[in-house]
């Protein structure tokens, strides 16, 4: 391993769905090795089996896949420091908290004292101290209880006087009274290390040189600080993120219903959308671009940037930066992800009536986000009932009145007209038009309003009875003389 080269890791539990808080998470670590041509390390953090959910490890592999965030060394392929699975490495911590102990920075506490101090923690309130009257052993007497096999955790010592000084990067020196720090435990009694002490060990073990997380871990920081210190080791960069917010008093996440990566796919957001959106959470390049293809994210981002105040998940935004991604879609590529909304919608005779592809060359330009299509479409499905209050358009010039001659005029027309084109229709009305000396929303929004029913379109009279076909457009048109005879 090259002395000074970056190398980052995305440590999740697998405990389910891929929050969004975690997708930042693995994309700033992400960015943080690439823009430094470093290592970006996949470990999976499942001590906790408690938590331990049963197809997450699946979820995590395929959001990274998606994303595009493809790790150098993981679990599925390896790596020059692996195991890259915590349940797999349960044998490599509990020398390392040995070692503690016999410096004098961590200590046994055997099954009947854990409890008895616990509970005194509890009720005074206090966090978990060293006491040396529940804990004193001598060194034969803890060999002895070992011997026994007897329960035991071995905790972390920490002082009760002065204070602990570490740096993070983002939110800079931060100093605790060492009195604050609870002595955490650091091997439980299954023997299997907690989470605060095998990141550390398998931070150090791994070469990792920038740990990137979420910042409810910045009050552990001193505590970590503490071990690598007493084992000799050097600290990482330590790169704490701030808060999601989904609005000023509440942090956006999964219990309070909000969505997940998942949740915001399958309502019809596209990953590249979602990814840039999450990049400029709590980061910005410091000008005002805000399209951010992951290789311009590579080069540009650089961690000093990212904000310690917390960044408020706007749905508006997203809304709007996924519209931007629908507009930049080859036009085939977005008709097949458009495809299974019009199945849904259409029956199977109008799947084959109706001119698709212009649907989605109308769609294209004005859906934000791929849930909205059904409600721009269902009245190719089906004209609504609607009101002829609908005809009536202050700007257009229109009313019930001469809406009716219009169409009246219109549909003759139309029905002489041999192939039904854009172009044919369109040249057919505007002649028409010319004809009855009249502005040209006088004809067009009446034959607007009896195609669609509806008081907005996508796409006004021509892309609409072109889409419709020749049989179902004079079929609406009659309908609209109808109604207003
Ligand atoms: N396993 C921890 C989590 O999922 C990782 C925290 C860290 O990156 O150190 O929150």
């Amino acid at each position: 391993m090259a002395m000074r080269e970056v190398r980052t890791r995305f440590a999740p539990s697998p405990t389910g769905y891929m929050h969004i808080g975690n997708l930042r998470t693995a994309l700033y670590t992400y960015l943080i090795a690439k823009h430094e041509g470093g290592k970006f390390i996949l470990r999976i953090e499942d001590t906790d089996q408690e938590r331990y959910v049963e197809g997450a490890v699946d979820v995590i592999y395929r959001t990274l896949k998606m994303t595009g965030l493809t790790h150098d060394e993981g679990p599925d392929i390896g790596g020059p420091v692996g195991p890259y699975i915590q349940s797999e490495r349960k044998g490599m911590y509990l020398d390392y908290a040995r070692e503690l102990a016999e410096k004098g920075e961590a200590y046994y506490v055997f099954n009947d004292k854990e409890d008895v101090v616990a509970k005194i923690c509890e009720e005074e309130k206090k966090p978990y101290k060293f006491d040396a009257k529940y804990h004193t052993l001598s060194k034969e007497e803890v060999e002895e209880k070992l011997a026994t096999g007897v329960e035991y955790v071995i905790r972390q010592k920490n002082p009760s006087e002065g204070e602990t000084v570490f740096e993070d990067e983002i939110y800079g020196t931060i100093s605790v009274e060492n009195a604050e720090l609870e002595d955490m435990i650091l091997i439980k009694s299954d023997g299997l290390p907690t989470y605060n002490f095998a990141n550390v060990v398998d931070d150090h073990l791994m070469g990792i040189t920038h740990v990137v997380r979420g910042n409810e871990y910045l009050s552990s920081a001193p505590k970590y600080n503490r071990l690598y210190d007493a084992l000799g080791w050097s600290v990482p960069t330590y790169v704490h993120c701030p808060p999601i917010m989904k609005d000023a008093h509440n942090k956006l996440s999964k219990r309070n219903g909000d969505a997940s990566f998942e949740d915001l796919l399958a309502k019809g957001y596209l990953k590249d959308a979602v990814v840039n959106f999450i990049a400029l959470l709590g980061w910005s390049s410091g000008t005002e671009q805000e399209i951010f293809s992951l290789e311009e994210l590579i080069e540009k981002f650089d961690y000093r940037h990212i904000n310690k105040s917390p960044a408020i998940f706007d749905d508006v935004k997203l809304k709007w930066m996924n519209g931007e991604y629908i507009k930049k879609l080859p036009q085939e590529e977005f008709h097949k992800m458009a495809m299974p909304y019009y199945e849904k919608v259409f029956s199977k005779q109008n799947m084959e009536l109706l001119k698709l592809d212009k649907i989605s060359e109308l769609l294209q330009t004005r859906v934000e986000v791929l849930n909205e299509v059904p409600g721009f479409i269902d009245f190719f499905e089906a004209l609504p009932e609607y009101d002829i209050d609908l005809y009536t358009h202050k700007k257009m010039k229109t009313n019930s009145e001469n809406s009716l001659v219009t169409l009246e005029k219109a549909l003759p027309v139309l029905e002489g007209l041999q192939d039904w084109t854009f172009d044919a229709i369109h040249d057919a009305t505007f002649a028409l038009i010319k004809e009855m000396e009249v502005k040209n929303g006088v004809v067009l929004w009446p034959i607007r309003t009896a195609l669609s029913g509806k008081s907005f379109s996508p796409g006004g009279a021509f892309e609409l009875a072109e889409i419709l076909g020749k049989e179902e457009s004079l079929r609406r048109i009659r309908i609209g003389i109808e109604k207003l005879a």
